[in-house]
C-alpha cells in the first residue's frame, strides 16, 4: 500500500494533470462508466464539524475509493485548513487498500478543475474579464486555473469579508493580471466569466446584473441551504454540471428545482459536453451555468493520478498493512 502525503500531492499533481484526470471521469460519469454512490454528510456535535464519505467506482479507469473528512470551521484559528480529507483507494480487483493519499491539497485542485473545464468548454472564446466572488481557501485555486482557459486581461473581485480581498488580489498580480475590488453589481456587469466560491446561505449575484454570454461557475454550494446566485438567473442560464442528483439536492440548482423554475431535465452533464453528444454553448448571447457540486469520483480520480505520480517518480511510501 503506498501513502502519499500532502506535500507529494502538491509536488506531483499540476493543474493540468488534475484538469485531464477530472475531463476524464466526468466524461466516464456521463456516458454511465462511472458512478458516485450516495454521500454521507453528519454534523458530529463535536467542535461544529461536518464530517462525511465521497465513494464511488470508475469502471472505465479502473478507481475505486472514498474520500473520508469534512469541515472544521474553527481550523484556522490553529493553523490549519478547515476543510481536511484523506481519500483511500482500493484495488478494484481485490479489495485490498492500495493508496493512503492526503486529500486537501487535491480537494482545491479538484475543485479549480471542475470550474477551469467549465470554463474551458462553455465560456465565450473572447472572454477578457473574471469575476471573483468569494477570496477563502478555493478561490486563489480557482483563480490560477480559470486563467489558463481564456486570454483573460483583468481580475475583478467581491468578498462578503473584504479585508480577505488583498491575498486574493495578490495572486492575481502574481499572474500578471489588473485586480479591482467591485462591488457585486459592478462585478456582474464587466466580467465575461464569474466563478463563486463562499459559504453563502442567500444569492450573492442576481440575474438582472449579468451580462448576455457570461459563463457562470457556481462552485460554492455543496450542501443543502447553501446558495450563490439567484434562482431567477439558473431559470434564465443553458445550465450544466458535474451530477445532476448532487446539484438538484445539494447543488447550486436545489432553490430553482424547490421553486418550480427549472426541472431536473432542463440540466446537462459537463460529460455530455465533454463527449460531444451536447453542444454545450449555442450562441454569443446566452448565458451558461455550471453548478460544481463536487464528487467523489473527482478525488479519486486526482489521488489515483497522484498515487501513480509518487509512485513513478519514487516520492511515495510503499508499506504493508
Ligand atoms: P473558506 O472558509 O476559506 O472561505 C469562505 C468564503 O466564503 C470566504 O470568501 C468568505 O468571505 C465567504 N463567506 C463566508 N460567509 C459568507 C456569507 N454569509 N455570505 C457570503 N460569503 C461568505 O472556505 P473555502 O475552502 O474557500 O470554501 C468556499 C466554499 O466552497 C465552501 O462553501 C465550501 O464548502 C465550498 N467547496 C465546494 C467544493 C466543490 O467541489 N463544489 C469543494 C470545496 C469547497
Amino acid at each position: 500500500m503506498l501513502i502519499v502525503t500532502e506535500a507529494t500531492c502538491q509536488k506531483v499533481v499540476t493543474r493540468k494533470a488534475a484538469f485531464d484526470a477530472v475531463e476524464a471521469v466526468f466524461g466516464a460519469m456521463a456516458r454511465g462508466d462511472a458512478y458516485n454512490f450516495p454521500v454521507i454528510r453528519e454534523a458530529i456535535g463535536h467542535a461544529d464539524a461536518l464530517y462525511g464519505f465521497k465513494s464511488g467506482f470508475d469502471r472505465a479507469g479502473l478507481v475505486l475509493g472514498v474520500k473520508a473528512g469534512g469541515y472544521w470551521p474553527h481550523n484556522a484559528e490553529k493553523g490549519l485548513t478547515n476543510h481536511q480529507s484523506t481519500v483511500f483507494l482500493f484495488d478494484p480487483d481485490t479489495g485490498q487498500l492500495s493508496a493512503l493519499v492526503g486529500g486537501n491539497y487535491l480537494t482545491a485542485v479538484r475543485t479549480a478543475a471542475s470550474s477551469a473545464i467549465s470554463i474551458n468548454h462553455l465560456a465565450r472564446k473572447d472572454a477578457r474579464v473574471l469575476g471573483m466572488v468569494g477570496a477563502g481557501h478555493q478561490a486563489q485555486f480557482q483563480l490560477r486555473a480559470a486563467v489558463e482557459q481564456r486570454d483573460f486581461e483583468k481580475v475583478v473581485a467581491w468578498n462578503f469579508h473584504p479585508e480577505m480581498l488583498p491575498r486574493l488580489g495578490a495572486v492575481a498580480e502574481e499572474l500578471g493580471l489588473p485586480f479591482e475590488a467591485v462591488e457585486r453589481e459592478e462585478l456582474g456587469a464587466q466580467a465575461d466569466v464569474i466563478i463563486t466560491i463562499t459559504s453563502a446561505h442567500e444569492a450573492l449575484m442576481m440575474k438582472d446584473w449579468i451580462k448576455p454570454g457570461t459563463h457562470i461557475a457556481c462552485m460554492g454550494t455543496d450542501t443543502r441551504g447553501k446558495q450563490e446566485v439567484d434562482p431567477e438567473l439558473i431559470a434564465a442560464a443553458t445550465v450544466f454540471t458535474d451530477e445532476i442528483a448532487q446539484s438538484i439536492t445539494i447543488g447550486e440548482t436545489q432553490h430553482a428545482i424547490a421553486a418550480g423554475l427549472i426541472a431536473q431535465d432542463d440540466i446537462t452533464p459537463i460529460g455530455d459536453v465533454i463527449n460531444g453528444v451536447h453542444p454545450g454553448r449555442t450562441s454569443e448571447d446566452e448565458i451558461t451555468l455550471f453548478d460544481g457540486t463536487g464528487v467523489g469520483l473527482q478525488d479519486l480520480a486526482v489521488a489515483s493520478v497522484a498515487a501513480k505520480l509518487a509512485q513513478e517518480q519514487g516520492e511515495a511510501q510503499d508499506v504493508t498493512l
